[in-house]
């Protein structure tokens, strides 16, 4: 599988173990047994630091407890909702989510990886995810933080996505997949993050890479994603202002351009198409809005 032996494997996994208590986040969705309130902040975390997910996910949870609730929300209504995360697209699809849960399973979340797998917009850690958070089903998750703890520290080079699927796995066997996910993720957040901290970390004693030395392994392992572009100056942050100002209301193409002022005329446009041609914003001779909210199948 990889160059890590069972004995080494077992010795992170066993130091995993013990250090789960000391690693554990003050986050309210941690030890969530709600599959729609799991689902949710899944979404949410996906490409925002959790700090800055805490306040939106229980705002978001308030106005839609259930997938039903989200389902036959006004997508304007639920962009306003989601303000603060960023990445708009991500409450279309959530909203798009909740369709299918309505359509498909009753309004429940099912508990299966791959159902799970076939609602749109979830992808393979996001099921794996709520499949071992809400239900406590026995499967691994590797998010970007489990990631480079699997490079660094059990195999001390790279991985391809089958051997970091196969060592996380391996590295879970027969443990309660709550408890030892988690403290994955939390070691991956607190200790082996992007610049690893480790003096202190509970794996130093047993990790690979540190016996070993050499290049990280992390940067270049699958699942491990890449540094962001900076945000100021991006597209996301323009994309972000023309949203904010359709939060208030519909706007005139003129009240838009002096919205987006510093944005030169076809970098606006371009802003402008994309957001229409995400589903997020419509257009019409008058100007701009939010777009409308999709009818739940009856
Ligand atoms: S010792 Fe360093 S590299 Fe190894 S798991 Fe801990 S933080 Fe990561």
């Amino acid at each position: 599988m990889t160059t890590s032996g069972a004995t080494d494997r077992a010795r992170v996994a066993r130091a995993v173990s013990r250090a789960a208590p000391g690693l554990a986040r003050d986050l309210p969705w941690v030890g969530a047994r709600d599959p729609w309130a799991v689902l949710v902040s899944e979404v949410m975390l996906q490409q925002t630091p959790a700090a800055r997910v805490v306040g939106p996910w229980r705002g978001f949870l308030d106005l839609y407890p259930t997938p039903e609730a989200l389902a036959a929300a006004p997508l304007g209504e639920v962009l306003t909702a989601w303000r603060g995360l960023g990445y708009h697209r991500r409450a279309r699809d959530l909203q798009r989510t909740a369709l299918a849960l309505v359509e498909r399973h009753g309004g429940r979340v099912p508990e299966a990886v791959e159902d799970l797998r076939a609602l749109p917009g979830v992808g393979e850690y996001t099921a794996r995810a709520v499949a071992a958070f809400a239900f406590g089903v026995r499967v691994a998750v590797v998010d970007t933080n489990v990631a480079r703890v699997l490079a660094r520290a059990v195999a001390g080079r790279a991985l391809t996505p089958r051997e970091a699927r196969e060592e996380a796995a391996a590295l879970l066997g027969r443990r309660d997949p709550r408890r030892f996910n988690q403290a994955m993720i939390d070691l991956g957040a607190r200790h082996c993050s992007a610049r690893p901290r480790c003096v202190g970390c509970p794996l130093a004693r047993v990790c690979a890479w540190r016996a070993a030395g050499g290049e990280d392994p992390a940067p270049t392992s699958a699942h491990v994603t890449r540094p962001q572009a900076p945000f100021a100056g991006s597209d996301r942050q323009w994309r972000g202002r023309a949203i904010e100002r359709l939060r208030l209301g519909p706007a005139t193409s003129f009240q838009m351009r002096r919205h987006l002022l510093g944005l030169e005329p076809a970098r606006r446009r371009r802003v402008l198409d994309a957001l229409v041609a995400d589903g997020l914003v419509t257009r019409s001779a008058g100007g701009f809005a939010l777009a409308g909210a999709p009818r739940v199948a009856r």
